[in-house]
């Protein structure tokens, strides 16, 4: 039996560059693994025939069938590394759902990560990592944490070292976002990206930034192209935003395609009092903090 921690991310940075012919979009995407987390129990027993058993709790929508990622990821694990044998996983949901907040994918790289260590390590985690990239565009970033500049369709990882731990609020209200419908709207926008958008400073600004470990001046370089179209179908998004800085947070953004909402605060107390007056307004919301990578990666 293991226990895995799967740590939700926030996007620090996430711009569209172009769209491959397939449909997928190259990105440019700072993400970070942050401490609002499910937590997923693993136990694997070797076997003549496999089996796979999934239960949940925390959220009665997620399905626990071959729909959840993080049953494919199993499958593709026993795959992968030639096991047969029962499965057993559980997932206890905290993270909000189709929310930008790559909760799936942290499911999923959670299963790679225990079923891999269940069984005596025989993947690496490059290995791991190409297993995540079929599963979804976050799952690599998911399978090794903390910070990383990500590139591709999610396949390309530089990692970078964490953020400092400030203190952090995130939140979400209302309908979940479709990923993908959210990326159709920045096509219909953007004339499916046919001229890629050019190098924008901003990445190398935050990325020199957190090499400094000062993220505090790189806050005005946070950006996420999804806060083109999201907001104006999502409208808690924007109070959401508003409420966060009137607790005193230094920046708030939306995170993924959203409608999560992040804010960086000075102050614990600052960041407890916005998640008070966001649940009053009826809003999931979660103090956190930024955590750092989960997997030895050199
Ligand atoms: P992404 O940006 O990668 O789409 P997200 O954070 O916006 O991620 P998720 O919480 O991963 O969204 O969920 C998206 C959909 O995936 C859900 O509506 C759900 O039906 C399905 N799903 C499959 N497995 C899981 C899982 N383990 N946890 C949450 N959702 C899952």
């Amino acid at each position: 039996m293991r226990c895995e921690r799967a740590n939700a991310k926030i996007n620090l940075y996430l711009d569209v560059v172009s769209r491959r012919e397939n449909g997928y979009h190259n990105l440019v995407s700072l993400m970070q693994t942050v401490s609002l987390c499910d937590l997923v129990t693993l136990d694997f027993h070797p076997g003549s025939h496999t089996s796979i058993r999934l239960e949940a709790s925390g959220n009665a929508d997620m399905p626990t069938d071959c729909r959840n990622l993080a049953w494919r990821a199993a499958e593709r694990f026993l795959e992968a590394s030639g096991r047969r044998g029962e499965v057993f996983i559980s997932i206890e949901k905290h993270i909000p759902m189709a929310a930008g907040l790559a909760g799936g994918s942290a499911d999923a790289a959670a299963v790679l990560r225990g079923l891999n260590a269940l069984c005596g390590s025989p993947l690496s985690v490059g290995e791991l990592c190409a297993i995540g990239e079929r599963l979804g565009a976050d799952v690599p970033f998911c399978t090794v944490g903390g910070c990383a500049l990500v590139t591709g369709i999610g396949e390309c990882l530089e990692e970078m070292p964490s953020m400092p731990a400030v203190p952090m609020v995130v939140a979400c209200m209302g309908e979940g976002v479709s990923t993908p419908a959210a990326y159709g709207k920045l096509d219909a926008l953007h004339g499916f990206f046919a001229t890629p958008t050019p190098k924008d400073p901003r990445v190398d600004r935050l990325c020199a930034a957190l090499r400094q470990g000062s993220i505090s001046e790189a806050l005005e370089d946070f950006y996420n192209r999804f806060e083109e179209v999201v907001p104006l179908e999502q409208p808690c998004v924007d109070p959401i935003k508003r409420t966060m800085c009137g607790c005193g947070a230094k920046k708030a953004m939306m995170s993924g395609s959203g409608p999560s909402v992040f804010g960086v605060f000075s102050t614990q107390e600052d960041a407890i009092r916005a998640v008070d007056a966001l649940r009053a307004m009826g809003a999931a919301a979660f103090v956190c903090t930024p955590r750092p990578k989960f997997v030895r990666t050199s």
